[in-house]
């Protein structure tokens, strides 16, 4: 029997008065998914999902009883959340989806262990443990997967698929975050049925694709989808993997934090517009669109690259440093990391002081000063820059 080290989950501050609230003891509670995953595999657990036999409603009393606070978060489909010091945990009764329409289930809830790992989406995610032991129980030969390195559905993949698209989306994403290959079968069946993905909301495909876009290596699961026209309905534009492959490489050489909007932008072609355009589409935040917008702006990065940063912001410097494979990029980044914008130390009064008539041509000649002191390094020292206001104004 495959146990696994409950400390991964016991020594987080209120566990105990969840488990005893949820009968852990009597094995009504036990913790299931992308913890028992990432805990065999030695990766770092993150979240802790449970399941459950009792009801949702019996589940949320006990635990408020206990003093624990409870958001109904997906009630319909039997989730709460209860959160300790601070931290969600989904708690989900075990349940059988009995029909599917699009991502909408009717749910009916069992006793069974087995039909609730049934309705899960892959054999690694469906696993439970034992709360307080840590027995493993494995219906669906995840621990094999896991020993070969593979994602696979449960079921018929085709099946599995018209139940919920957003399962193709899944299936390249954990093979990115867990550097898994995928079953040959589920390939295919993704394959035929990656239309479907057009009836998925534009929030969930950009979380996918942005969480499969942070994985250390995100080319092979990449690869697979371009291979097999997975983003051809949510990304045609995505073409150039040979370009991705680069910026994970030089990611790498400069001990660079990945970022899946750089990562997105590696595989686009260099266009500020389709940045734009992709913004709205993708529902990015205002921020993050600007980010895509600056990192999809061709050209090599400036002989002071904090001219770029200053322009745009030292992200879209370390960016472009990185998407354009510039050898300067190892010793750039820890110091724009830390990169502080300075402040242009003279103003357009310095500038009337020194004899400009008010007006529309102050601010003008301001900028014109300020294109003299990005030029000249930035200098902090306020007479530096009036000396550069100076010269400027002496310029007709
Ligand atoms: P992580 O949280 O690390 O991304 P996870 O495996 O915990 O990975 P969640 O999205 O938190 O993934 O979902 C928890 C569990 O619920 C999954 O492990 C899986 O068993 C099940 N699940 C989630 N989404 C689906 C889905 N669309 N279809 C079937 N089962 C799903
Ligand atoms: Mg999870």
């Amino acid at each position: 029997m495959t146990r696994l080290d409950p400390a991964l989950w016991l020594d987080r501050p209120g566990m105990g008065k969840l488990f005893d609230a949820l009968e852990a003891a009597a094995d009504a509670t036990r913790v299931v998914g992308g913890a028992v995953r990432d805990g065999l595999l030695g990766r770092p657990v993150a979240d802790v999902d449970f399941a459950t036999r009792l009801r949702p409603d019996d589940a949320s009393a006990r635990l408020r009883r206990a003093g624990i606070k409870v958001v109904p978060t997906g009630l319909s489909h039997g989730t709460i959340t209860a959160v300790l010091a601070g931290r969600p945990y989904q708690i989900t009764t075990l349940r059988i989806d009995a029909e599917t329409f699009g991502r909408h289930a009717r749910v009916v809830f069992t006793d069974d262990w087995q039909a609730d790992a049934a309705r899960r989406d892959f054999t690694v995610n469906a696993m439970f443990a034992r709360a307080l032991g840590g027995e493993v129980s494995d219906f669906y030969g995840g621990l094999e997967d896991l020993r070969r390195r593979i994602v696979r559905f449960i079921g018929e993949p085709e099946a599995r698929i018209a139940e919920d698209s957003l399962r193709i989306l899944r299936f390249f994403r954990f093979a990115a975050q867990l550097d898994f290959g995928m079953d040959p079968a589920g390939l295919k069946a993704c394959a035929a049925r990656a239309r479907d993905l057009l009836s998925l909301s534009r929030e969930r495909i950009r979380e996918e694709l942005l969480k499969l876009l942070s994985a250390r290596d995100p080319v092979p699961a990449t690869q697979a989808m371009l291979a097999h026209g997975i983003l051809t309905p949510i990304l045609p534009e995505a073409t150039d993997l040979p370009r991705l492959a680069r910026l994970v490489a030089a990611e790498a050489r400069a001990e660079a934090a990945p970022h899946p909007l750089r990562r997105l932008a590696a595989l686009l072609p260099e266009d500020p517009a389709l940045a734009r355009a992709l913004g709205s589409r993708l529902r990015l935040s205002r921020k993050d669109s600007a980010r895509l917008e600056a990192a999809l702006t061709a050209g090599p990065v400036p002989r002071d690259p904090r001219v770029l940063a200053y322009a745009r912001g030292a992200e879209a410097a370390i960016d472009r440093l990185l998407l354009t494979d510039d050898p300067r990029a190892p010793a750039w980044l820890p110091r724009l990391a830390d990169w502080k914008r300075p402040q242009l130390p003279v103003s357009g009064r310095d500038l009337i002081a020194l004899g400009l008539a008010p007006g529309p041509e102050v601010s003008r000649r301001l900028k014109a000063v300020e294109a003299r002191w990005v030029a000249a390094g930035f200098p902090e020292d306020r007479e530096a820059a009036l000396a550069l206001a100076r010269t400027e104004l002496e310029t007709a």
